[in-house]
């Protein structure tokens, strides 16, 4: 972060940030939200239009059914509860690649309201992010500054994004820290990846932010004037815009000026923000009721039918998978971080024999080798079917935790799955009890302290008998048996 006004941390220290996100969410409905048009990122521009969209004159709004669907699917995973009967309004601000003059948008009665998302406080303690309301809206289209042959002198407009169903997430101003702030965007983007409602995309822009921050005097009972740090495009850039932000404006009360509401754009290249113009308050949105649609109700039967379709959320999955497969909460979070790894994993997990070796392996062995050679899980040589495979063999004891590093060492060199090379390297192991047994005798005959010890009722002992002569075998005793006869000849010893 570039320190801007140098501010010492003693000064820093004496201030309280407090930060509000509101985040805009595009949804995976297949049409628009009032019109028929193709609900689709891309395409020739204004290829997916119609009256409705483009705001011809006498074009009627009919509202879509799946956004109403996703919006309550989506308002029920983090915790709002649904209002029954909720109004559109159109909010009334003039933009070249918004033909209507005004947004369908929701005002004093959205759909949804009084929702919590948790995060992790500084401490790793747990914490609850209020979350003010979920509304439905429409997008705008796009103003295109270059890539056209007048765009030195001319803005293009492309109104295909005209009309995507938004909903719009909006947090208390509960947050405090920067970090705090990228953890809620990171555990509310989770969710709704988990309900399947977008795909989050933050580059096709799918996935919005815009943060309200300001700084008061700790220990003050009213907030400072907030700025509003406008479309962020990565949680990383969120969280310097807000570390930027907050020093920029420690440093003008420090210099005994005043903070001014307004909107600021963050420039990623120079690493800060810019005026970009006041803020609007909403009296200058001359909100209404709209007039073309009638008043939006989910009934509870309706509402039953469409949180049917609600999948175990993120949070309960990782405290199931903590309990069911010994993982730690880390590894959970690992595991569970996005849906379909996760699916695939129990799947695959739960047709092994011990789906906790599954997950141990795969955290251990597989992950580790993965970092080695900076790849991602999708590009790793061995598949979940791979580390199933090898999950069981070392469960039955067919191959030693050495013979198992050594094939996924060979897998990783050569590019390969592990029952390739499983098959072709097969390890040669010692199965046959008389063989075994004469190298116990070995070591047992080489080490009377550690025998006496075992005859004096120290069990344990037994593990250093396994290990010598697992190494004496140079790792290729069946461990299953191995651990057997190695009790087996210290007690009749
Ligand atoms: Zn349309």
């Amino acid at each position: 972060m570039p320190a801007i006004a140098g501010l010492a941390p003693e000064i820093l220290d004496k201030y309280q940030p407090v930060i509000g996100l509101e985040v805009h969410v595009q949804l995976l409905t297949r049409s628009k939200a009032f019109c028929g048009c193709k609900n689709e990122y891309g395409g020739e521009p204004n290829t997916h239009v119609c009256p409705v969209c483009l705001g011809l004159p006498g074009a009627l709004p009919v509202l879509n059914r799946q956004a109403v669907e996703f919006a309550v699917l989506a308002a029920k995973a983090i915790g709002c509860e649904i209002r029954e009967t909720s109004v559109f309004s159109r909010k009334n601000y003039f933009y070249p690649d918004s033909p209507k003059g005004y947004q369908i948008s929701q005002f004093d009665k959205p759909i949804a309201e009084h929702g919590c998302i948790v995060v992790k406080d500084a401490d790793g303690n747990d914490k609850k992010i209020g979350v003010t309301r979920l509304h439905m809206e429409e997008d705008a289209g796009k103003s295109l500054h270059d890539g056209f042959a007048d765009s030195a002198t001319r803005t293009y407009i492309d109104l295909n994004r005209c009309g995507t169903p938004l909903v719009e997430i909006v947090s208390e101003p509960d947050l405090r820290t920067p970090d705090e702030a990228f953890e809620y965007l990171t555990r509310l983007k989770e969710i709704l990846l988990y309900t399947g409602v977008s795909d989050c995309n933050m580059e096709e822009g799918s996935l919005r932010c815009d943060a309200n921050v300001s700084v008061m005097l700790k220990g003050a009972d009213k907030f400072g004037t907030k700025a509003e740090v406008k479309n962020v495009n990565s949680f990383r850039y969120i969280r310097a815009a807000l570390e930027y932000e907050i020093e920029r404006q420690i440093g003008v009360i420090e210099d005994g000026g005043r903070v001014v509401q307004e909107s600021r754009l963050w420039n990623n290249a120079e690493g800060r923000t810019f005026s970009m113009r006041s803020k609007e308050q909403a009296h200058d949105y001359r909100y209404f009721p709209e007039p073309d649609l009638p008043a939006l109700v989910v009934g509870a039967e309706w509402q039953k039918q469409i949180l049917s379709a609600m999948p175990e959320l993120p949070e309960a999955r990782r405290a199931r998978m903590i309990a069911e497969y010994g993982l730690s909460a880390q590894d959970a979070a690992t595991l569970t971080a996005e849906r379909p790894f996760a699916d695939r994993f129990e799947t695959a997990a739960n047709a092994a024999k011990s789906p906790k070796r599954v997950a141990a392996i795969l955290l251990s062995e597989i992950t580790m080798r993965l970092r080695a050679a900076e790849i991602e899980f999708e590009e790793s040589p061995v598949t979940l079917d791979g580390v199933v495979l090898a999950a069981d063999l070392a469960e039955a004891g067919e191959i030693s935790s050495k013979q198992l590093k050594q094939l996924l060492d060979t897998c990783f060199a050569e590019g390969r799955d592990f029952a390739f090379v499983y098959e072709r390297d097969k390890p040669q192991q010692i199965s046959d009890s008389s063989a075994i047994e004469k190298m116990i005798d070995e070591v047992i005959a080489a080490n009377p302290a550690q025998v006496a010890q075992f005859k004096g009722g120290k069990r344990t002992v037994a593990a250093f008998f396994v290990g010598q002569v697992m190494k004496l075998s140079k790792g290729q005793a069946n461990p299953a048996l191995l651990n057997e006869l190695v009790v087996k000849k210290l007690d009749a010893n």
